[in-house]
């Protein structure tokens, strides 16, 4: 190659503009990093590649804990949002989840125009197709930047990773297959050659989308109709209130006929040829996939979701597929309401690399390759939300990392966000990690509703939200303090307001207790907010105690230079993986397979100086 043209120099770089890489670039120039975001095609920033919807079961907790961190998504969510709904209304505060249906047109505009108009971001146009680095202090390498498609150097300190389903993508569909990152976009196959050259190790995930219908095509009258709530609930803590109007959504079913025809066909699917050896999201299976392991269903659920205001493409939620595009179109068309059905795209499947995680640190660094970061669907997950929460975290720990500045950990009893990073931190996923409310062990501290509560003063001290965030968020706590204050001074016969509230029968819209916070004036999410540590005081408690103990162990951090094939006493598994990982704290290494409780006891012995 020729030599570079030009070679510029910043903070931080990261390489792509989807959900982790936009979150990534905006958290950096947040904390003061002088920002390059190098994406293949700028006008792609935060393009949704499948399902224009945000949120969802534990998804939702995420972009709420990204909005309390100053991210971008939930604000994106509420400017493009066509339909809101609060998931799982009948079940405890703890699982209740905020989703909202996007227009995807109007999604992908907004988030670019923040990224491209973010004071200290300059997004560069161009294919990362190599990381540039020199040795490092610890015997592995140090990157100092990346080389861009022209031979151009794009320089820093910290280069962060978001390189989504692009990396060796190849997308099928039936017997055709094709390079690429996504369906129009080209893959990017010589960074993913970069990577083994530095001794990483990748592997192979893939994932599908259904077709897209024409919304004239479809019988909307012979469908069940989904509608938004009334009235919507914003996604993000600083949007006021959403004066929108909603779109509906449908509900139909495939059938016997649908079946027939599906499992005729499926060995036409490269799945079922063995054409794509990466492993798919058991969760999110294809329609080919769904007939052929549960046979004895008689008919999957369908949701038909718009995917814009003015656009005329329906999401058949629920039948994605890589089976030949004849085919698609021959099983769509037995659906009720899908009678006259017209594809306007084709569904796909798309395989690609993904970084091993047993090589990502709790700061979402790259082991082996310092200032190296990596967010996303490189890191093994799948879903906008994994991918927005990881690159926040990647994006302010590269801009710390290149101030000097030490790691931004979240851990398991702050967030969902710690819980996400440190499931990847411990086990490589099998299969595309993604969230869910089952992973989280403090599910009764981390809910959606006081997601800034947690997070928002922390974010205030590393510089990513601002004073007027921190402020409004102080004024909530001491409303929810107060009001919680006066149900346990206020009686009512032989109890007071705050032991009839523990009642399972009693809620906060009962008349004694909502005249005795009126003159508070809460907000409807405070006030679900003071019921939820009421009725859960006693839970709450019980895992606050274990949060206790689980922080002694995360707050032991280990020296960078830490030598654990030194340390006598500890088991062979746990000194050679302590030595591998490096964890930073001891709590991240008593969560590594095979360190048990005893090898946990001799390492805060070695730590304290003792033998
Ligand atoms: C066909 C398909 C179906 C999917 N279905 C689902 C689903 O059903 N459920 C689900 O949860 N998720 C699904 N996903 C995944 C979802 O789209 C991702 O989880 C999410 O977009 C990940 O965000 P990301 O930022 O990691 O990557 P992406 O959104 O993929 O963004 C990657 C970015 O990196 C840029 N880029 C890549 N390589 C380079 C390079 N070398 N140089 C410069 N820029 C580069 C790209 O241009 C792009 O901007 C699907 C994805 C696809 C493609």
């Amino acid at each position: 190659m020729d030599a570079p043209t030009v070679s510029r120099d910043f903070d931080v770089v990261v390489i792509g503009g989807g959900h982790a890489g936009a979150e990534a670039a905006l958290a950096a120039a947040r904390v003061g990093a002088r920002t390059a975001c190098v994406v293949i095609d700028p006008a792609a920033i935060g393009r949704m590649s499948c399902n224009p919807a945000i949120g969802g079961i534990a998804k939702g907790q995420l972009v709420r804990e990204v909005d309390a961190l100053g991210g971008a998504m939930g604000q994106v969510t509420d400017v493009a949002g066509i339909q809101f709904r609060m998931l799982n209304t009948r079940k405890g505060p703890a699982v209740r989840s905020p989703r909202a249906q996007c227009d995807r047109v109007v999604y992908n505009r907004e988030m670019a125009r923040r990224v491209v108009e973010a004071p200290g971001v300059e997004v560069v146009a161009g294919e990362a197709i190599e990381l540039l680095v020199e040795p490092g202090a610890s015997g592995g390498s140090r990157v100092r930047g990346v080389r861009l498609g022209d031979g151009s150097e794009v320089l820093a300190p910290a280069v962060v990773l978001t390189t989504g389903t692009f990396l060796g993508g190849r997308l099928f569909a039936g017997e055709w297959e094709e390079a690429g990152g996504r369906m129009g976009e080209a893959g990017a196959a010589r960074l993913s050659r970069s990577l083994l050259a530095l001794g990483l190790e990748l592997g192979r995930h893939k994932t599908g989308t259904p077709p897209r219908l024409c919304r004239h095509s479809i019988d909307f009258d012979r469908l069940e109709v989904q509608l938004g709530d009334d009235p919507p609930q914003p996604f993000s803590f600083r949007t006021g209130r959403l004066d929108i109007e909603q779109l509906p959504c449908w509900i139909t079913r495939t059938n016997a006929e649908t079946h027939r025809i599906i499992a005729r066909h499926a060995d036409r699917s490269p799945m079922y040829r063995g054409r794509i050896t990466g492993v798919g999201p058991r969760y999110c299976p294809s329609v080919e996939d769904k007939v052929m392991r549960f046979a004895d269903r008689d008919a999957h659920l369908i949701f038909l979701e718009p995917e814009g205001r003015d656009l005329d493409d329906i999401y058949p939620n629920g039948i994605s597929t890589s089976l030949p595009p004849e085919v698609q179109e021959e099983f769509v068309r037995t659906v009720p309401g899908l009678e006259g059905a017209r594809i306007l795209r084709h569904g796909y499947a798309v395989e690609y690399d993904f970084l091993k995680t047993h090589q990502i640190r709790a700061d979402l660094q790259v082991a082996g390759v310092d200032g190296l970061y990596a967010a996303g669907q490189i890191n093994g997950t799948s879903g906008y939300e994994e991918a927005a929460a990881q690159g926040l975290m990647a994006g302010a720990n590269a801009a710390r990392a290149a101030q000097g500045h030490g790691p931004f950990v979240l851990d398991r009893a702050s967030s969902y966000i710690g819980v996400m990073i440190d499931d990847l931190c411990r086990v490589n996923p099998d299969e595309p990690y993604r969230m869910f409310t089952s992973r989280a062990e403090f599910r009764l501290l981390l809910r959606s509703d006081n997601a800034d509560r947690r997070l928002t003063p922390i974010a205030e001290e590393l510089g990513l939200v601002s004073a007027e965030d921190g402020e409004r968020t102080g004024r909530k706590e001491r409303r929810i303090r107060a009001a919680v204050e006066r149900l346990r001074s206020v009686r009512q016969g032989e109890r007071t307001l705050e032991e009839l509230l523990r009642r399972p029968e009693v809620e906060i819209d009962d008349p004694a207790i909502a005249a005795a916070l009126e003159e508070l004036g809460l907000a409807a999410d405070e006030a679900s907010e003071v019921e939820a540590e009421v009725k859960y005081a006693g839970y709450v408690a019980r895992q606050a105690a274990q949060v206790d103990r689980m922080r002694r162990l995360e707050a032991r951090s280990i020296p960078a230079g830490f030598d654990a094939a030194s340390i006598r006493g500890l088991s062979n598994e746990a000194r050679d993986r302590i030595a591998r990982r490096k964890p930073l704290t001891v709590g991240e290494a008593s969560r590594l397979p095979g360190v048990t409780p005893a090898d946990v006891q001799v390492l805060l012995a070695a730590l304290s100086g003792g033998r």
